[in-house]
């Protein structure tokens, strides 16, 4: 089949996607706002994480109501930041917003900045996602590249080179440009966006029911984008223990500010001889950046305490269980410890 580039022809590209985007397009609550703060919301939270997690647990919903401005996030504490996130993983993303809340209040009195070049110099705040909250919010003419439009542009044009070096990202965002819609650019990002997530998907692009088709020159689609070949997953394996005193509080550690869950609290690490001899009470595997680590919980009683040793530079405390509902602890540990509590005590 003979395909045009879209590039000679860019409005029937991109009224081919606005006119699919309508009748296919779909409705989430971050598409039924035009408040740029819940938008930037939506935009961190989906960064890592899917669009289904954030949807089934009301991540969105319930953060929205928890902070529904700037101003109320700003002067939250470090520990209900982070209760707020809880599930959604890489907690840096939520210390960015906190920042970007915090910068909006003291340079824009705590309304959103309306102008492009504002939101990209708020903190943590990059190029795409600065186009994303100006376009959805907005409506301004502003091209946005992730995952999804990075995989359609690197197939329609058959780009046969890395996508992940400054060379091939300036490709990209050069065709993002060219091609932008800047009469209608909300739907037009919105329905690239969506194109590669129901259509031009990463493993099974279904090309025959694809409304650019006519646009696209690649016959090998699954092969591309080129990257680098991700790294390999280690494995490596987590000695934790589960203490439990007399009034029945249980005895937690928090991450070090240097640590990658900063200020969350977990069941304390030991090293594997000090969980020598200790009955184990549960293992589960969970996967953190190219790690997937097995996580083993011993039980140890509370006047060992004494001949356990603390890991460097990490707090421990304890908890009533009344409490452990609201202090922030990453998914794994909550799951394994509400596990524990559920079959043992
Ligand atoms: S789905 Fe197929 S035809 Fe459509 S853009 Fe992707 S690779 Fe091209």
């Amino acid at each position: 089949m003979k395909t045009t580039n879209p590039l000679d022809q860019p409005k029937k590209f991109q009224n081919q996607l606005l006119k699919w985007f309508k009748a296919n397009g779909k409705s989430y609550p971050w598409r039924e706002t035009t408040d740029p703060w819940h938008i930037l919301i939506s935009e961190v939270m989906l960064q890592q994480t899917q669009v289904a997690t954030v949807l089934n647990k009301n991540y969105f919903t319930n953060f929205t109501k928890q902070f529904p401005t700037p101003a109320s996030i700003a002067s939250a504490s470090e520990q209900e930041i982070l209760s707020a996130w809880e599930g959604l993983g890489y907690y840096r993303r939520v210390r960015n917003l906190q920042q970007a809340a915090i910068a909006i209040c003291q340079l824009h009195n705590g309304t959103f900045p309306t102008d492009y070049q504002q939101i990209l110099n708020l903190p943590g705040i990059g190029k795409y996602t600065a186009g994303a909250v100006s376009s959805f919010a907005y409506n301004l003419p502003q091209p946005i590249v992730d995952a999804n439009v990075a995989r359609i542009f690197s197939r329609i044009f058959d780009y046969q080179e890395r996508i992940d070096t400054s060379t091939g990202q300036k490709q990209l965002w050069q065709w993002a440009t060219d091609l932008l819609s800047h009469q209608q650019p909300r739907i037009y990002n919105s329905a690239l966006m969506e194109l590669g997530q129901q259509t031009c998907s990463n493993k099974s692009p279904n090309c025959h029911q694809c409304v650019i088709k006519t646009f696209c020159s690649t016959h090998s689609p699954e092969k591309l984008p080129i990257k680098k070949a991700p790294k390999k997953t280690k494995l490596i394996e987590e000695f934790a223990i589960f203490t439990i005193d007399p009034t029945k509080r249980i005895l937690l550690q928090q991450e070090a500010s240097t640590q990658r869950r900063a200020g969350m609290w977990k069941l304390p690490l030991r090293e594997q001889h000090q969980t020598e001899n200790l009955p184990l009470l549960s293992t589960s595997t969970y996967a953190i950046t190219h790690h997937k680590v097995t996580l083993k919980i011993y039980q140890s009683p509370p006047q060992s305490l004494t001949t356990t040793i603390p890991q460097k530079n990490t707090k421990e405390q304890w908890f009533t269980t009344q409490q452990l509902k609201d202090t922030p602890m990453p998914s794994p540990f909550r799951k394994a410890l509400n596990n524990i509590l559920k079959d043992h005590f």
